[in-house]
């Protein structure tokens, strides 16, 4: 009832059919001058309207510099069909099945464009929750924009007038800091309950609160998210993780309640009460890469994101009396095995995760030659930052990442100097790894 009500007076507002006249917005009012938009953009506007088309900056871009962000990238849309955009510009080429984007080159740049999309009408498919299964109809801008998820997105930039032109009042939600769902959130979520997670993210990213008409059926429609194809979640979990913001996301994620069984890889994060410091830990050292501008590799997060995992899992297959580095190697891929299938993590990530994994154990041995080795192995910088996490959350004791920090900057002398004394275990270890085929151990085992 107190639902229905507030459905009724925050949503259905703004639940306006797509035909109605948009507002224009004037530079002078907005403040965003065609300098902002990226050289490649322009020049592809340009091109598509010099042949009598409509094209716009779209999207994130717009939404981004008007709250004063760095836009990702720039997508543009057009009432140009697919063929005539790949006719309009020699570098271009069509890329997605379901609906055909067509991606422009210009110099480093690379743009997408899409064709305005249509409304979604009784003869859209959609499987048995109502999710949508192929959208690949055309339609007028103002169908696009109806298209689209937040008012905040749904925003048109010229580049020509300088004009922004705004269908669902996304100029004035922004301004007030709100995300609000374009149409009814409901049906929005069921169409597509990613928008669920691109809700929380958006918010966390942007500093902007979502409308409680959004909000709130957020809790009890988060099991829509289960019939979403892996890949289409990891692509959003990556993105969430990867925004810059992740330690926000995650925090709201679970005030939303969207955490709870529905992202096995959400569930390992928020639900390992020894390894959350860990990973909070981790999340917060990959946001300041992120917004320092330096790159990050999805194999090193997702590597921190489940190593208490690992931890566990080799905890339980030594005290069954299994040898130390086979019984890690047995723990990662029973790992990988379970989350790698539901997160649809690919090979070459895999590789990298173990790469790093694997090396742990190698950063305990301080004495004769094998921390030479170590420091030659291509992933040694990768492993070590690692292992400075683990350090820095108690894992392991401080003084291994100092003494590895140490090594590292040492001279030759000051190397040599720093070498622990050669235990007897150290040769005992040595003498099994030249027989790597220990008994007692099925590497192809997932339990
Ligand atoms: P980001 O800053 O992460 O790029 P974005 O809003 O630009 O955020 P994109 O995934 O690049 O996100 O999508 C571009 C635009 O496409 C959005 O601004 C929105 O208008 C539209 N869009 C994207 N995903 C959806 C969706 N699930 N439902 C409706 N519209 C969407
Ligand atoms: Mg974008």
């Amino acid at each position: 009832m107190i639902r229905k009500l507030i459905s009724r007076v925050f949503g259905s507002k703004k639940a306006v059919a797509s035909h109605h006249e948009p507002a224009v917005i004037p530079v002078s009012r907005h403040g965003i001058t065609r300098d902002r938009i990226s050289a490649g953009s322009r020049r592809v506007c340009e091109g598509l309207q010099q042949q009598g088309h409509k094209a716009y900056v779209v999207g994130g871009a717009v939404r981004d510099l008007l709250i004063g962000a760095e836009p990702k990238d720039f997508d543009i849309a057009t009432d140009a069909t697919p063929d005539e955009i790949r006719r309009a510009f020699r570098r271009s080429r069509a890329i997605g099945r379901r609906f055909q984007i067509v991606h422009v080159m210009m110099g480093q740049e690379t743009m997408e464009v899409t064709t305005f999309r249509g409304m979604l009408d009784a003869n859209t498919k959609t499987d048995e929750h109502g999710r949508v299964l192929h959208d690949n109809v055309f339609g007028s801008q103002a169908d696009d924009a109806a298209r689209r998820d937040f008012t905040a997105n749904a925003l048109y930039y010229d580049p020509a007038t300088e004009a922004i032109i705004d269908y669902h009042h996304g100029v004035g939600d922004l301004k007030q800091k709100t995300l609000r769902m374009i149409g009814e959130p409901r049906a929005r979520y069921r169409e597509d309950p990613v928008r669920m997670l691109r809700a929380v993210r958006l918010a966390a990213k942007l500093g902007l609160i979502i409308d409680p008409a959004a909000s709130k059926p957020i809790r009890e429609m988060a099991e829509l998210l289960e019939n979403v194809p892996p890949a289409r979640l990891f692509d959003e979990m990556l993105k969430l993780l990867t925004s810059g913001h992740s330690v926000n996301c995650i925090t709201r994620l679970r005030d939303e309640g969207l955490h709870h069984g529905l992202l096995p890889l959400l569930d390992v994060i928020l639900e390992q009460p020894m390894g959350e410091k860990f990973v909070m830990l981790a999340l917060a050292n990959t946001d300041d890469r992120v917004r320092a501008g330096k790159g990050i590799s999805p194999g090193f997060l997702f590597a921190t994101l489940l190593w208490h995992e690992v931890l566990a899992h080799w905890e339980k297959l030594k005290a069954a009396g299994e040898t130390k580095i086979p019984a890690l190697y047995q723990a990662m891929d029973t790992v990988l095995d379970v989350q790698g299938e539901k997160l649809a993590i690919t090979r070459r990530i895999a590789g990298d995760i173990k790469d790093i994994w694997s090396l742990q154990p190698r950063f305990e041995s301080r004495a004769g030659k094998r921390p030479y080795g170590l420091l030659e192995h291509p992933r040694f910088r990768a492993g070590y930052d690692f292992l400075l996490l683990r350090a820095e959350s108690g894992e392991v004791e401080a003084d291994l990442g100092d003494w590895w920090t140490r090594f590292q900057n040492a001279d030759g002398e000051g190397r040599a100097q720093m070498l622990l004394p050669e235990q007897a275990g150290d040769r005992k270890r040595r003498r099994r790894r030249r027989n790597p085929a220990a008994p007692g151990v099925d590497r192809n085992s997932t339990q």
